[in-house]
């Protein structure tokens, strides 16, 4: 019995929230109707606990099974829009201007919430399930300013499970895979101090653009020479700013980029080599370089045996054929890696078809995958709590 029937008559209604949501986007932890919008959902359907303002703006509601006490499984969605100006067309598109879901956590919060309604009606395990909403996915560390509220210990969570959706990956199908599957999203930025002076002089300047032009160029050797290449980097200079006119060397120039990896050890290692290239260039040239690195959010690691809890469920939904178990990872971030850093769980893809891609103006989440999320929240939250 792949989908459930339940969540099959219950994607019609998930939609409508979800093209309300849709409708509504808020930005980062300024969720304050999106949070009401759930809590009020949540309510409406009796479940049991409700607690809102937790890291912020986030809202976690508690189930409690019928079979009695036990464990809790906690399953989130992040519920933040992006500043971006909407171009789909839709019938649903934002009412707000350069505010837009483009991310599909409108169809992330749909679905946690048609999965709410159901294990609300059927409460079939023992234990507690805890629905976790939280704001400022987006560049905010949301889920960690949850998890420093007190998420895990408040709420007694065991184990934690994310699901993103996936453009490209077919409606109907679900990818995942054990170790890292979202990278550490990093920023660093090099300021090049050199000493400015007459273009037609240079031997009287120290001249910082064609210094940080060398280290641009050596910062390739992170990823070419100085990484294992069965190990993923990435490292984009993605700024680069100096001077004023064609005559003039200025004083200092600025380099900026990201680096991504998906391992504890290459992310230590890149910034290690960002910082001797960069003052070790400069100091060679007899400039100096100040060297920032920055660290976003750890990488999305999946914790073994609960992949392949996700990986079962996945299967028991949509079939064998349907699961990736092992696709290739993302060298985009995901906040979720705070939770998985605090209790075991997996994060996993669901289909979102043929669309635009994530982030981009065109992009709409796909309601035709409902059904496929809410069955797998719905299945996973029974048989890890079992009867
Ligand atoms: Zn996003
Ligand atoms: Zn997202």
């Amino acid at each position: 019995m792949p989908i459930l029937n339940r969540a099959a008559e219950l994607q019609a209604e998930a939609s409508e929230w979800r093209r309300h949501l849709h409708e509504n986007p808020e930005l980062l932890y300024d969720v304050h109707d999106t949070a009401a919008f759930v809590a009020e959902k949540l309510k409406s359907f009796g479940v049991d606990e409700i607690v809102t303002g937790i890291g912020r703006t986030g809202v976690v509601g508690v189930i409690h099974g019928r079979h009695g006490q036990g464990r809790t499984i906690g399953l989130r969605s992040d519920m933040d829009a992006l500043p971006i100006v909407e171009e789909t067309g839709r019938e649903w598109a934002s009412k707000v201007d350069g505010k837009m879901h483009a991310c599909g956590h409108d169809g992330h919060m749909a679905m946690l919430l048609g999965a709410a309604k159901h294990l609300a009606e059927t409460r079939n395990f023992s234990g507690s399930v805890a629905l976790i909403f939280q704001p400022a996915e987006e560049g905010g560390a949301g889920a960690l300013a949850m998890v420093e509220d007190g998420l895990m210990e408040r709420f007694k969570i065991d184990e934690v499970y994310g699901m993103h959706n996936m453009p490209g990956i077919p409606l109907g199908a679900f990818a995942i895979r054990k170790g890292g599957i979202m990278a550490a999203p990093d920023k660093f930025s090099i300021l090049v101090k050199g000493r400015g002076g007459h273009a037609a002089q240079p031997h009287r300047t120290i001249d910082p653009i064609s210094i940080g032009a060398q280290i641009v160029t050596n910062l390739q050797m992170i990823a070419s020479r100085n990484t294992d290449p069965i190990r993923s980097v990435v490292v984009s200079v993605t700024r680069f700013q100096a001077g004023s006119s064609h005559n003039i060397i200025p004083n200092e120039a600025l380099i900026a980029g990201t680096v991504r990896t998906l391992d504890e050890s290459v992310r230590d290692a890149a910034e290690a080599r960002i910082k001797q290239m960069a003052e070790g260039i400069a100091q060679a040239n007899g400039a100096e370089a100040e060297a920032v690195y920055e660290r976003y959010c750890p990488v999305t690691v999946n914790h073994a045996d609960e992949t392949d809890h996700a990986i079962r469920i996945a299967r028991d939904v949509v079939g064998d054929k349907n699961v990736d178990p092992d696709v290739d990872p993302s060298m985009a971030g995901e906040d979720f890696s705070y939770m998985l850093k605090e209790r075991p769980g997996a994060f996993i893809f669901i289909g979102n078809g043929d669309s635009a891609g994530l982030h981009n103006p065109s992009y709409d989440f796909n309601d035709d995958a409902i059904a496929y999320g809410v069955s797998y929240w719905v299945k996973l939250a029974e048989q890890r709590l079992g009867g």
